[in-house]
């Protein structure tokens, strides 16, 4: 049996940022830091912050007075930055800049006094901090049947904006309806979905010609990793989503002659050599990259966390 890993996957440059802010606030800063929500979707990465004296909430109130509090990579709405304010809570900010930019997108648009729809997955942290932006001017559409169904208002103009993990597949048809059941709606020239995701669907669409198997190595609650596996799935390779190599099933390689294996975007790389050293334990004699495109990103840090980082 052999492997192939895809290229690029794992760990992109705003989840690179974030857990970088958490090490350098709890360095410069000392624990406790609180972090409002998962700072990325990993349970790993969480798991070793936790360790390490992040103590990780789900809104602001369980933040104590005057403690240091992150806004993790997902982003958060207008009224999460107004409630720190009124505690008085000091806050670093580790929105990934690609998310933040969908935020600036939102703001301008409504100024110009435009209604938006937005495409993404209702509760996603990132879609409640967008539609946290303008909740009167956004209409969510979650997927094709929605988008069937979904009235947009159409008295002013309306722009669509996207989620910035999702399927680059589904969402080309999700606006096909759209565009089809609302002509006066505008389109982005480029959608929102970030390089990242973009890239790791890219590379895992090229290994569907030469596997009859993908693992891929990401939490459950991590959006662009369970659409990597849908990608596979849509190409007619089945996939499965493992948060490290102790979920693998021997009796999934049965006749498999090549696995892929690739890992979303909040997926810290031993994870994924783990994998690949079970799989050597498991029969695979060769190991193998597939690489669709290089990536050179990286994301600056937020001013306060700079100097410290220059310093050490
Ligand atoms: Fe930013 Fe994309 Fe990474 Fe999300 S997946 S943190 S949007 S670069």
């Amino acid at each position: 049996m052999k492997v192939i890993l895809a290229q690029p996957r794992g760990v992109c440059a705003g989840v690179e940022r974030a857990v970088k802010i958490v090490e350098l606030a709890l360095e410069r800063f000392g624990a406790p830091i609180y972090v409002r929500k998962e700072i990325v979707h990993n349970q790993h990465i969480v798991a070793r912050l936790c360790r390490e004296g992040a103590v990780f909430v789900e809104e602001l109130s369980e933040v104590p007075a005057g403690a240091l509090a992150i806004f993790s990579a997902h982003g958060v709405s207008p009224t999460v930055r107004e409630e720190a304010k009124e505690r008085g809570l000091r806050t670093v900010d580790a929105t990934c800049p690609l998310v933040s930019k969908v935020h600036l997108e939102v703001l301008r648009y409504v100024k110009r006094d435009y209604n938006l729809v937005l495409i993404g997955h209702d509760g996603h942290d990132e879609v409640v901090g967008t539609l946290g932006h303008a909740p009167d001017s956004i209409t969510l559409v979650t997927d094709v049947r929605d988008a069937e169904a979904v009235e947009v208002p159409v008295d002013k103009p309306v722009m669509v904006l996207t989620q910035t993990t999702l399927s680059v597949d589904d969402t080309k048809q999700i606006m096909d309806v759209l565009v089809r059941r609302f002509p006066q709606l505008e389109t982005p020239s480029a959608d929102d979905i970030c390089y990242a995701t973009q890239n790791r669907q890219s590379a895992v669409k090229g290994l569907t010609e030469a596997v009859d198997l993908l693992l891929v190595v990401g939490s459950q609650n991590s959006s662009n990793a369970k659409r990597l596996v849908e990608v596979a799935g849509s190409r007619g390779v089945p996939g499965y989503l493992i948060d490290s190599a102790d979920e693998i099933d021997s009796s999934w390689l049965v006749g498999i002659e090549a696995v892929g294996v690739t890992s979303g975007a909040s997926t810290p790389e031993e994870l994924v050599q783990g994998v690949v050293d079970r799989l050597r334990e498991l029969g695979a004699t060769e190991v193998e990259t597939s690489t669709a495109v290089e990536e050179h990103v990286v994301f600056t840090l937020p001013p306060e966390l700079r100097e410290l980082q220059a310093a050490g």
